[in-house]
């Protein structure tokens, strides 16, 4: 069934249509129009399928999406023109550059827990880039899917996009049965597996925005209160469910008392004695994932939260300590609500615990000490490190957002986004007389060669000394010939 809905929008991308800057700047500004008219059944979208308040539907789903729209609008000339290369000395008189071109029809697959960002963000991208789209938002986060579809049918041109609401089973018939020209997927590694062997039956591009454990190392240099009250809003925003989120922090025993206690007065500020009664506080996406949870629980002390309501999908800003060396919370990724706490024995011993696992998508480091953020940042590696603050990062237009090894392939946001969805197309183009290339044919002789040679194999950097002199002479040159000209010039009027 869906083959037509395909090919359809193949037929448009074969048309051409899509690769104007007019074409791709009405759909951008389309993208305006639909996030503002419709801030109020967006918000009561997030709000059935996770709670979400005002706020982070404000500046966790949507700001990003602007931005990044503003910022395509603002630059997107710009971006599409080809980038100049550098030549070798036979190229001199050709054109070499790197267009930027769009892959064709690409699927964009999207996670539950920021439904609207995790799929209009990429399209923006997608779409300033020159592609079609076929766009399928997560099942699990169905108010906000049926929307995003709802809306995207109304707002932007019906025959280059299509969204689909699909599960597991339906999606990973799309991926199977069709060929997409690259696929950006957001959501859990295993899947991201699953659509990596898809994707290489027609060796199509894959972007993998994928998730994993991110380790926050607190060092008793930290500011304590400062620490404690980005640690819980950047933990408990969207009820834990947040890719870049800490997953577990680090700490010396010293300071894990006071961090606990300062934690707990922060979320007791920032959502009252009971979380669930806050407007604030989100909730679990689902039923299943609330037990997931609860199951994360056996095998920890819990130290703070812990309450549980199924069927309101509550579960509490949560402190657990003191983790069985076998409690699957060790290794599985929370993506939740419970915070764990280990304690190490110095940076040393963090930073091996850092570099143990896969790598993370987000490592974060709290200290005043200079040499501890430098010696995290220098010895371990993640998609992104925030130092002294969670979450914040992921607004700035020109970091690039993705993980790397276990957590991701690629990135996106800002310019990263255009650049992912394009294909960088070499055109070189020779206007070079054939007189100048006889150097190049056979028959080949030494002759030939020790002519061509220093022609084509670059030497070495020059020297900083050598280039100074060598600015210097032209430089005096320049001035000499000047005043050369100058004599040559007033002399001409004086016999005049
Ligand atoms: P998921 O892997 O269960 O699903 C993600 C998407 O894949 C959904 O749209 C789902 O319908 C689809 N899907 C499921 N099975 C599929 C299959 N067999 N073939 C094709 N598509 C399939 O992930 P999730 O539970 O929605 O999200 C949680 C995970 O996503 C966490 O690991 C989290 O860290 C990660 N995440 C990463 C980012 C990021 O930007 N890096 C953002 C949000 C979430």
């Amino acid at each position: 069934m869906f083959s037509a809905e395909l090919e359809r929008l193949r037929n448009s991308y074969n048309s051409h249509k899509t690769k104007s800057i007019s074409w791709r700047r009405d759909q951008v500004r389309a993208m305006m129009r639909m996030i503002n008219e419709n801030r109020d059944a967006i918000g009561d979208a997030l709000k059935k399928d996770l709670n979400k308040s005002q706020m982070d539907m404000e500046l966790m789903e949507l700001m990003c999406v602007h931005n990044d729209i503003i910022d395509t609008l603002d630059n997107l000339e710009e971006r599409m023109k080809p980038d100049k290369c550098r030549k070798s000395l036979l190229s001199v008189m050709n054109t070499v550059e790197v267009r930027k071109e769009p892959f064709g029809v690409v699927l964009v697959i999207g996670a539950w827990n920021f439904p609207f960002m995790l799929t209009l963000q990429p399209l923006v991208g997608a779409i300033a880039a020159g592609n079609c789209a076929v766009i399928k938002p997560s099942e699990l986060a169905p108010e906000s899917g049926a929307l995003i579809k709802q809306l995207v049918e109304k707002y932007l041109d019906p025959d280059c996009f299509s969204v689909i609401i699909a599960g597991p089973k339906e999606s990973s018939d799309l991926i199977n049965n069709h060929r997409f020209d690259l696929i950006f997927y957001t959501g859990g590694s295993f899947v991201g597996k699953l659509i990596m062997q898809a994707a290489a039956k027609h060796l199509t591009p894959v972007i993998l925005e994928l998730g994993g454990k991110n380790p926050c190392y607190v060092d008793k240099s930290c500011d304590l209160d400062c620490t404690a009250k980005r640690i819980a809003w950047g933990k408990w925003s969207n009820a834990g469910q947040a890719c870049v989120a800490p997953d577990f922090i680090l700490c010396e025993q010293a300071i894990r008392e006071p961090l606990i206690e300062k934690i707990k007065e922060k979320v007791r500020e920032m959502y009252g004695d009971d979380p669930k009664n806050s407007e604030s506080y989100g909730r679990i996406v689902n039923e299943r994932h609330v037990k997931r949870l609860r199951a994360l629980l056996e095998g920890v002390e819990i130290v703070y939260g812990g309450d549980i309501d199924e069927s309101d999908r509550y579960f509490a800003p949560t402190i657990v300590t003191n983790v069985k060396e076998d409690a699957a919370i060790k290794n599985e990724e929370i993506f939740g609500p419970i915070l764990p706490i280990y304690i190490v024995k110095d940076i040393d011993e963090a930073i091996s615990i850092m570099n143990d696992g896969e790598k993370s998508l987000q490592l974060s480091v709290f200290a005043r000490d200079r040499k501890v953020i430098d010696k995290v940042t220098a010895k371990t590696s993640s998609g992104g490190i925030t130092v002294n603050d969670l979450l914040i990062q992921h607004g700035e237009l020109d970091l690039p957002f993705g993980g790397v090894g276990d957590s991701g392939i690629g990135n996106y946001h800002g310019k990263y986004t255009f650049d992912t969805f394009s294909q960088k197309r070499s055109v070189y183009e020779s206007f070079t007389p054939e007189l100048m290339n006889v150097v190049r044919y056979p028959p080949y002789s030494q002759r030939q060669l020790s002519v061509l040679r220093p022609l084509v194999f670059k030497s070495g950097p020059i020297p900083k000394p050598i280039w100074f002199f060598l600015k210097l002479a032209v430089i005096a040159s320049a001035g000499v010939l000047m005043a050369y000209l100058y004599k040559i010039v007033t002399e001409s009027k004086k016999f005049s």
